[in-house]
């Protein structure tokens, strides 16, 4: 177990640190600068955010996605800011994740691409702060034994698994007898209530404009298909170990309690806030204390009523996808995800419409789940996960 030392800063390196999570941790981190060191920055499109980021924070690294983009980013930071070594690519990426002048690393890049540094970072036994929930679904048990087997700490920051988190005892072997079960909240997303009718003429901007929180547009859209929970009942199976019939879902449209956790005894403790990721994310760099994040706070004289409402799956049924790959083959959730990732791009792209997400997964999942070995490595994992992004496509060519 990392442990990290009041007497100097803590040394974070931020993977995804251009996308929304990566933002709201640098936003909380400035709350504290005697607190937190930036070591790493990286990002792949917005190369002048992160030049912005760069010459705020002087980070000793910047990771970019190529040659032009790193071309681009020094000539943004000039010769004021030549202390920055500007790397390239997926293996910077990885370095930097494992750099032994790295305690922490907040794993914030989006989807199955930032698997390769987090399992760095779990295997050189950092501080992993897991928001990139794909990375835990692709990788799995590979992903739980490398991070056992370095010695690192992993910490979710997912807001669901933060809550269920924060209510479960600091000792671990404690968790198999104190929990019954977990109750996921999700908040309904921007359709909860639309007419399942009309799905077809739903546009990728009224998809990504989701009611309580602003997020990056790919798990803006998952919010929407109610995929982000299938993965979450995935990132829980594995965060908290606990068999898939130990973790339910209920739609919570308020989203101020973030989840709970069912104990022996039918105690049910529950985490509350404002729908405001800068709690989570304070809470992973600071645990097991307690820092301000910059997050406002409950007025409860506000609060109008909090409800609950069990989850239509007629109208969401992608979450029961979450289910059929946990108790399929091990590598299902990898066809899962890609499917997923090709699924939501063809979908902001025009290519196919809203329910067609669905239609992408089912029969990419109908193609691949079961097929082959259970991936042993890393390499089989995105041997598998290429494999399925090509019958994704062929079945997003088919659909449009
Ligand atoms: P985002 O799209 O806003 O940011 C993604 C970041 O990853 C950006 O810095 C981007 O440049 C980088 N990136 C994109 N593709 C990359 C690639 N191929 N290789 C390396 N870097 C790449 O996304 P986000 O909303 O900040 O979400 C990040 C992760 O956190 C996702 O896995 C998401 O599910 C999870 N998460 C987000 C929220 C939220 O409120 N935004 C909440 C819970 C969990
Ligand atoms: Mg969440």
């Amino acid at each position: 177990m990392s442990s990290l030392s009041n007497a100097r800063p803590q040394r974070v390196a931020v993977l995804g640190s251009t996308g929304s999570i990566g933002v709201s941790t640098l936003d909380v981190m400035a709350r504290h600068p005697d607190r937190f060191e930036v070591v790493g920055l990286s990002g792949w499109r917005r190369i002048d955010e992160l030049a912005a980021q760069c010459c705020q924070w002087r980070p000793r690294y910047a990771v970019v996605p190529s040659d032009a983009a790193a071309v681009q980013l020094r000539a943004l930071l000039g010769p004021a800011v030549s202390e920055v070594q500007v790397l390239v690519g997926e293996r910077a990426l990885c370095e930097l994740a494992a750099d032994p002048d790295v305690d922490s690393v907040m794993a914030a890049i989006v989807g199955a691409a930032g698997l390769a540094p987090c399992l760095a970072a779990a295997r050189a036994g950092k501080r992993l702060l897991l928001a990139n929930k794909e990375a835990l679904v692709v990788g799995g048990g590979l992903f739980v034994r490398a991070v056992q087997e370095g010695g690192a700490t992993m910490l979710p920051i997912d807001s669901e698994h933060s809550a269920i988190f924060q209510c479960l005892p600091a000792d671990r072997t404690r968790w198999p007898d104190f929990i019954d079960h977990i109750v996921l909240t999700a908040s309904g997303g921007p359709f909860r209530t639309r007419d399942p009718a009309s799905f077809a003429q739903i546009t990728p901007q009224q998809a990504v404009a989701h009611p309580n929180w602003v997020m990056g547009r790919k798990i803006s859209v998952d919010s929407a298909t109610m995929m982000n929970k299938a993965l979450e009942v995935i990132e829980a199976r594995w965060l908290f170990d606990l068999e898939p019939a130990r973790i339910e879902v209920v739609i919570h449209p308020q989203s101020i309690i973030h989840s709970m956790v069912v104990c022996r005894d039918a105690s049910v403790l529950a985490q509350m806030g404002t729908p405001d990721m800068r709690v989570p994310i304070a809470y992973g760099l600071s645990f097991p204390e307690r820092i301000e994040s910059g997050a406002s706070r409950l007025d409860f004289s506000q609060l109008a009523g909090l409800s609950f409402e069990p989850l239509d799956a007629t109208r969401f049924p992608g979450l029961r996808l979450a289910y059929e790959v946990l108790s399929g083959a091990e590598g299902d959730s990898v066809v899962l995800n890609a499917a997923n990732e090709v699924a939501v791009d063809s979908f902001l792209e025009g290519r196919i419409g809203f329910p067609q997400i669905h239609a992408v997964n089912v029969a990419t999942l109908g193609a691949l789940a079961g097929a082959g070995q259970p991936p042993a490595s890393l390499d089989d994992l995105l041997d598998l996960d290429a494999r399925s992004r090509v019958v994704a496509r062929g079945q997003v060519s088919r659909l449009s």
